[in-house]
């Protein structure tokens, strides 16, 4: 009877897999029980999920998983397949996440990277915010959106590290510059890969005067990883 009921729902509200597209039980929220276990496999240890950046503006960062498939499909579905939904897959890992952070660190505010205004129009929503909204309710700290970019950038997808710095250089502004003094501030953004842009936002948070910037990132590109290792 029950799963005749199931069945019954999902043919009226019918859900697939973000990964591997299967239908979904009414148990399986987002990722069907198999892509849930191959998602959990990836993600980094809690020792690995911590790196303290010995210079620059960004004091340390904090990584669920290296940018690879699945994750990476995931990420690439919710910002250019505009599937916003598929921020939920990685809902109970970054509640995890959350609560190693707060364990470590006291931030005042949460601070997601923002878009340019054109990105925004055309994707409809910031990839960064929903993930920061999901962050901020482990953390339970006010959402600020007060970092802005003042003009648009060429994607940095498409760079060298080198070139990464110089696109990103000077881009964005903060809105009501003069609440940031003394501020922890944890930054936001849906995947790391040189730092270029979130050196930026800590260096111009910090010319506002914050005191420490963290970065939190769902994903890590793995070049960066064998770096810090070498
Ligand atoms: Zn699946």
């Amino acid at each position: 009877m029950k799963l005749a009921l199931e069945a019954f729902i999902r043919l009226i509200y019918p859900a697939n897999c973000g990964i591997c597209r299967r239908f979904l039980t009414l148990r399986e929220n987002t990722l069907c029980s198999d892509c849930r276990e191959t998602l959990t496999a990836l993600r980094f240890s809690y020792e690995a999920m911590n790196t303290v950046f010995r210079s620059g503006d960004l004091n340390s960062g904090w990584f669920l998983y290296p940018y690879k498939s699945p994750v990476k499909d995931l990420l690439t579905g919710l910002k250019f397949l505009k599937k916003r939904h598929l921020t939920n897959a990685f809902n109970d890992d970054i509640g995890d996440i959350m609560t190693l952070i707060r364990s470590e660190n006291r931030y005042d505010w949460i601070v997601p990277i923002p878009l340019d205004r054109g990105r925004k129009l055309e994707r409809h929503f910031n990839q960064a915010e929903l993930i920061a909204r999901r962050a901020r309710k482990s953390l339970n700290l006010p959402l600020r959106s007060c970092l802005k970019k003042k003009h648009s950038t060429m994607r940095q997808s498409t760079f060298s590290k080198e070139e990464r710095i110089w696109n990103i250089r000077n881009s964005f502004k903060v809105a009501r510059a003069d609440s940031i003094q003394g501020k922890s501030i944890l930054l936001v953004d849906d995947i790391y890969t040189t730092g270029a842009t979130a050196s930026e936002a800590a260096r111009t948070l910090k010319e506002c005067g914050a005191s420490r910037i963290d970065i939190f990132a769902v994903a890590r590109t793995q070049t960066e990883l064998r770096k810090q290792v070498n």
